[in-house]
């Protein structure tokens, strides 16, 4: 088992108010609370595999912590990166970026395709699928027609979103057309652009399928020489902050129920994963829809990253405390 790289990343404070900036610093790999009401505060040190701070860019996370997972990809391994945070700390500015800086998404589907360009001597075949799951339920966003989607399970091809589309796809260009336009589907009839898709999580998925061009005999090569088939998921989760029991009107409420039980058996599986030991026993991927359709691409020899995002003002802290306890017990 591949061990899961957890990384933590701090946004830059958004309040006018400057004085009212960041609680948290960042050393090293290390975060910790700095200041509250003036007091220093002891024991709120945490540390990960990376700690990126305020001023770091989509550019340094991709590079220190996606780009081996998208090269493993091309190499067979599966792989999955996900962003995890409440609402507002930065999860969809790391994975989908800004003009200036685009997130891991567009670097990952750009680095692909110029990968491709380099191992002449393989063929591929590059599907792609976009969804979200909502409320437990499973929703095309390539395809607005195509919602509540189920999953099935065969011999042939394992755990599947029944009906989803893959769109096969040859260049970068086409991937991100794709993507913009998965974007406009989701927002479909909404009257709050943001709302929806701080409660759903999004997954885009690259299925990566390559052959060696020339073999004359299979005596030669290993069948996994030959065929390599592997599945990338890139994932923004939705928003991880509590929904306040009282105040949240009947929709709010469900939808907080659900994403707080996805969350947390998302950290049991990765809690269990991410355990070394052989005695981890059963992993409850099937307690949600977003673990069971992600299953195939977490634990094994799958490549697993997951960056927490950080809002530093002093109204989130505690909403930061618990997005630190996820990202501690996902190491
Ligand atoms: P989330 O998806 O977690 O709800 P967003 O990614 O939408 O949060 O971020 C909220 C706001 O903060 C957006 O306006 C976004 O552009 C900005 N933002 C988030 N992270 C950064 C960052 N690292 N640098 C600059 N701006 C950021
Ligand atoms: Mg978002």
């Amino acid at each position: 088992m591949e061990k899961i790289c957890v990384a933590v990343r701090l946004r830059p404070p958004v309040s006018e108010d400057s004085s009212n900036g960041s609680f948290w610093k960042v050393e090293e790999n290390r975060v910790s609370l700095h200041r509250i009401h003036g007091t220093p505060l002891s024991n709120t040190s945490y540390a990960f595999d990376h700690v990126f701070d305020e001023t770091s860019t989509n550019a340094s996370v991709y590079e220190l912590l996606t780009k081996d997972i998208i090269h493993a990809a091309l190499d067979g391994f599966n792989g999955t990166a996900f962003a995890y945070g409440q609402t507002s700390s930065g999860k969809t500015f790391t994975m989908n970026g800004s003009e200036n800086d685009p997130g891991i998404i567009p670097r990952a589907v750009k680095d692909i395709f110029a990968k491709i360009e380099t191992m002449s001597d393989r063929e591929f075949l590059i599907r792609v699928s976009y969804m979200e799951i909502y409320n437990e339920e499973i929703n095309d966003l390539l395809v607005v027609e195509n919602q509540k989607l189920q999953i099935h399970e065969s011999l042939e091809r394992g755990v599947f979103v029944a009906g989803l589309r893959e769109e096969i796809v040859n260049n970068a260009e086409q991937v991100l057309n794709l993507i913009n336009s998965g974007e406009v589907n989701r927002h479909f009839g909404e009257t709050n652009m943001n709302a929806r898709s701080s409660r759903s999580h999004t997954i885009f998925r690259m299925v990566i399928e390559s052959k060696g061009k020339e073999f004359n005999s299979y005596d030669d090569l290993s069948v996994n020489d030959i065929v390599r088939v592997s599945v990338l998921n890139l994932v923004d989760l939705a928003g991880s902050e509590r929904i306040a029991k009282t105040g949240a009107d009947g929709v709010r409420l469900k939808e907080g129920k659900y994403i707080n039980k996805s969350l947390m058996v998302l950290g049991n599986v990765i809690n269990k994963l991410s355990d070394g030991s052989k005695q981890r026993g059963h992993i409850p991927y099937r307690d949600s829809k977003l673990t069971r359709i992600l299953q195939p691409a977490l634990g094994g020899n799958a490549k697993t990253s997951i960056i927490c995002t950080l809002a530093p003002e002093e109204i989130h802290i505690e909403e930061t405390r618990g997005t630190l306890q996820f990202a501690s017990r996902a190491k």
